[in-house]
């Protein structure tokens, strides 16, 4: 099926085609400018922001897919999780379209979204797979299973991977978002430079939890590090900083990762999320992957980061099985992904 969809859970307004695996047209109006001025994302005035977008972006993306509402099977839109007040610009949006050109509804789950990115990259990428979510608000290690069939084997217990280096950048005064500057910065840093800790659980019967992590202990520790090295006179070792910082997180989500697929039978990995731009990640990762003939899976940028298309493929994947949401579904600023069929009804309208 080909579905419009809208995703407007964040910063990001966006819109796209899909047909099955397929981009046909693909439009992303980013609000990072508007947030800079404020160090991060304030929630009404991303609202706001989708509103003034939604209509010039809907109309372009229809125009660049070269059809016309007749060659649309459903429209869809992000419904949870995400800021309540963005969330509802794009699914009232997605509702009165879908009620005015008479197609099926369907609400996505923007994790489900983020994992979707993988199969647009790569359509003949078929379940079962590890997917590495690490995004601004994420950082899951999921068994994706089949549509809508998702386990959630490893998460973070506090800070995100994305919200880790966002929050250094911001400790260390280099602006925002912090991942892209301590990517660039950590080039010309030496890794080794500074001992870090890597985010480890413990587990009450000793030992540690084999795929879960912290990052809240990491992001002290560069707090105290970057206070100490300030009061010394020399000037501060950012780029030596980024670059240990960036290593750590790296080797961290790299070695949860390999336990989980190898643990779990899984031959390949697929990763999504902001984050999967990171250069220190990938060069981990795939390093690792090579050792244990694993299959990893970088999909472009423009699908990692938060982007209607991922949206679109997979509702058009829960169009296909059949499932539609009521027009009544609303909108949650939580929702586990092990509930992402509470969204559809099957055989519905
Ligand atoms: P979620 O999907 O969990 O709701 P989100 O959609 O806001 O979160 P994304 O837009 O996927 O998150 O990713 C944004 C995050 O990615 C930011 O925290 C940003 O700092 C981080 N990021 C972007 N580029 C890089 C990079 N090169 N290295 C590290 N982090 C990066
Ligand atoms: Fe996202
Ligand atoms: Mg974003």
């Amino acid at each position: 099926p080909t579905v419009l969809a809208l995703e407007t859970s964040c910063d990001e307004t966006a819109v796209a085609v899909v047909r099955d695996r397929h981009l046909l047209s693909n439009v992303v109006s980013s609000q990072i400018q508007v947030h800079q001025q404020y160090g991060g994302v304030v929630p009404e005035v991303a609202s706001r922001q989708h509103l003034e977008a939604m209509n010039w972006a809907i109309a372009q993306t229809l125009t660049d897919s070269g059809l016309g509402w007749a060659g649309i099977d459903g429209v869809a839109a992000t419904c949870a999780p995400g800021l309540v007040g963005a969330l509802l610009v794009g699914l009232t949006a997605a509702k009165t379209l879908a009620m005015l050109h008479h197609k099926p509804f369907l609400g996505v789950h923007h994790l489900e979204g983020h994992i979707y990115a993988s199969y647009l990259s790569e359509p003949e990428l078929e379940p079962p797979f590890l997917c590495l979510l690490v995004s601004g608000g994420h950082t899951s290690l999921i068994y994706v299973k089949g549509c809508g069939q998702y386990e959630t084997l490893g998460e973070t217990r506090d800070d995100a991977a994305g919200e880790a280096f966002d929050k250094v950048a911001r400790l260390m005064g280099l602006g925002y978002p912090g991942g892209p500057v301590i990517d660039r910065l950590a080039k010309d840093g030496n890794p080794m430079a500074f001992v870090l800790p890597d985010g480890k659980i413990s587990l009450p019967e000793g030992g540690y939890h084999p795929y879960d992590s912290s990052f809240s202990g990491l992001k002290t520790a560069m707090l105290r590090l970057t206070q100490s090295l300030q009061e010394s006179s020399e000037p501060l070792p950012v780029a030596d900083l980024a670059a240990s910082f960036q290593d750590t997180v790296a080797r961290s989500l790299t070695k949860r990762a390999i336990a989980c697929a190898k643990d779990y039978g899984l031959g390949a990995i697929a990763v999504g999320g902001g984050v999967a731009a990171n250069s220190g990640l990938r060069f981990r990762l795939q390093e690792a992957a090579e050792r244990e003939n694993l299959r990893v899976l970088f999909p472009p940028l423009k699908f990692c980061t938060d982007n209607a298309a991922m949206i679109a493929c997979a509702a058009a994947d829960h169009l296909k099985h059949g499932h539609t949401s009521p027009l009544t579904l609303g909108v949650q600023s939580r929702l586990p992904l092990s509930q992402v069929m509470s969204l559809y009804q099957s055989g519905g309208d």
